[in-house]
């Protein structure tokens, strides 16, 4: 089931999504709903808060060949993170702004796969940049927390401008 995507200033984007205990039949289902709307959308990459679930399950589809983490993360942690780059990004809670951000260049990531495996996955380019933004949604932040003070405020004038 594909679902309406929650966007900024929605306080459940603020939230810290909760640890998944139990692969019940409702993470499952929650996950299969993520993977059609993240789709759906056409996204790189959805966090369960995105879609007014706060729980840790993300899903990420980069559309790269090299393609090396599972579409549906549970409880996704960064063991390590190396490099910088500084690469235009956008959300799909934030439809319409895209900013340039600088984020790790490679990322080390463990997680539970929706079938319970454990696994470790060492990434880089966009799919290191795609799980770094899906994990910071889970802990309340968006990207537009990493922006200057100055570009911040632009943002908030510019895009609550554009809500009216
Ligand atoms: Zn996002």
């Amino acid at each position: 089931m594909i679902h309406p995507i929650k966007t900024y200033p929605d306080g459940v984007l603020r939230r810290v999504a909760k640890e998944v205990s139990d692969i019940t039949d409702e993470i499952r289902r929650l996950a299969r709903d993520m993977a059609e709307t993240m789709c759906a959308a056409r996204g790189v990459g959805l966090a369960a808060n995105q879609i007014g679930q706060p729980i840790r399950v993300v899903t990420i589809e980069t559309g790269s060949e090299k393609e090396s983490v599972p579409l549906v993360i549970l409880n996704p942690v960064i063991v390590a993170l190396e490099g910088e780059d500084a690469l235009e990004e956008g959300c799909l809670s934030i439809p319409g702004f895209y900013e340039t951000i600088k984020r790790a260049k490679e990322a080390v990531v463990k997680g539970v796969t929706i079938d319970g495996k454990e696994f470790t996955v060492e990434c880089s380019g966009l799919l290191a940049r795609a799980i770094q933004h899906e994990l910071d949604h889970l802990n309340g932040i968006l990207f537009v927390d990493h922006l200057s003070p100055v570009k911040k405020q632009l943002f908030k004038r510019e895009y609550a401008k554009e809500k009216k």
